[in-house]
């Protein structure tokens, strides 16, 4: 493996190649890459990026979202069956359909999302600006798609819009039930419950906090606890112990792992490093309709 990991990082040199890589990816996938982050980070570092190359270790909304904010640049996804079970639950003409009934509506994706419908929204968002991106719409009817639980969290916390939800979900989230959280709270007495919104709200009404990926994480650095229950994919609980080893982490549930995401390994990063296939390659007129969507949450964010 570390002669994988070896040959990578060279590589990635020789061909001014930056590899970006989520939080939920494999540990040895997060080892080699420049940065890890979630959808947000990864977003604003992909928008940064100098290098020709960008290998980015994720699902495929996450790739096409780079390349629309770099258009210019190569963009390589490693693994291109890689994709989003909750991205694909709403379409392009799902979203249009609503647009025709509520017209007077601010239409927001969840950056969770593909290029086509985030081609026919006003504005993207991720879970950790969601309320603010919300918040500073004038509209106060709000098109909220794919994710029926984070518009669930969002429309709790602004009462003052009216959200016309979807009934999109993340399956590795959504699955989570109160029981397995009482478990975990049983079984490890003290340490606070951290959940990602995409969790049913029955899960997050009963957790300590609710946060994006990389604010849960930013809460275990900041926290004097030692010891912690993770309500996000377990890559999530890689990487803390990683960075952190001093402290505690367990996982709310073994049910807490993204098949997609886990598609990645060293192999897959070396093969699109050396060939340069699984380039993601979009339409100018879809690239610059998206882009106004991304980057009004750029600017709002
Ligand atoms: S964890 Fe959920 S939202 Fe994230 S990529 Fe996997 S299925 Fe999609």
């Amino acid at each position: 493996m570390e002669h994988i990991a070896d040959t990578i990082r060279k590589l990635k040199k020789e061909k001014n190649a930056v590899i970006l890589a989520h939080y939920y990816q494999n540990l040895e996938v997060q080892k080699v890459a420049d940065y890890v982050g979630d959808s947000f980070g990864l977003a604003k570092e992909a928008m940064e990026a100098k290098e020709d190359i960008i290998v980015f270790c994720g699902v495929h909304f996450m790739a096409e979202s780079a390349k629309i904010l770099n258009p210019d640049k190569k963009v390589l996804l490693p693994v291109p069956s890689a994709g989003c079970p909750m991205a694909d639950m709403v379409t392009r003409q799902d979203v249009l359909a609503l647009k025709d009934r509520y017209p007077q509506a601010a239409a927001v994706c969840y950056v969770n999302s593909s290029a086509e419908v985030k081609g026919v929204c006003d504005i993207a968002c991720t879970s950790s600006n969601a309320v603010k991106v919300v918040a500073g719409l004038p509209n106060r009817q709000i098109i909220f798609v794919p994710d029926q639980n984070l518009g669930s969290y969002v429309a709790g916390r602004l009462p003052e819009k009216e959200f016309i939800p979807f009934t999109g979900f993340c399956p590795t989230h959504h699955r989570i039930t109160v029981q397995e959280l009482l478990e975990a709270k049983k079984a490890h007495p003290g340490a606070p419950v951290l959940v990602h919104p995409e969790c049913e709200k029955q899960v997050t009404d009963l957790a300590d906090f609710a946060g994006s990926t990389k604010q849960i994480i930013d809460y275990t650095l900041e926290s004097d606890q030692k010891e912690f229950i993770i309500g996000t994919e377990m890559g999530v609980v890689d990487y803390l112990k990683d960075i952190q080893p001093e402290k505690t982490y367990h996982v709310m549930s073994q049910r807490l792992i993204c098949p997609d995401m886990k598609k990645t390994g060293l192999e897959e990063v070396l093969h699109v490093l050396r060939t340069e296939e699984n380039e993601v390659v979009m339409e100018p007129q879809l690239i610059h309709d998206a882009y106004q969507c991304l980057t009004r949450m750029m600017e709002l964010s």
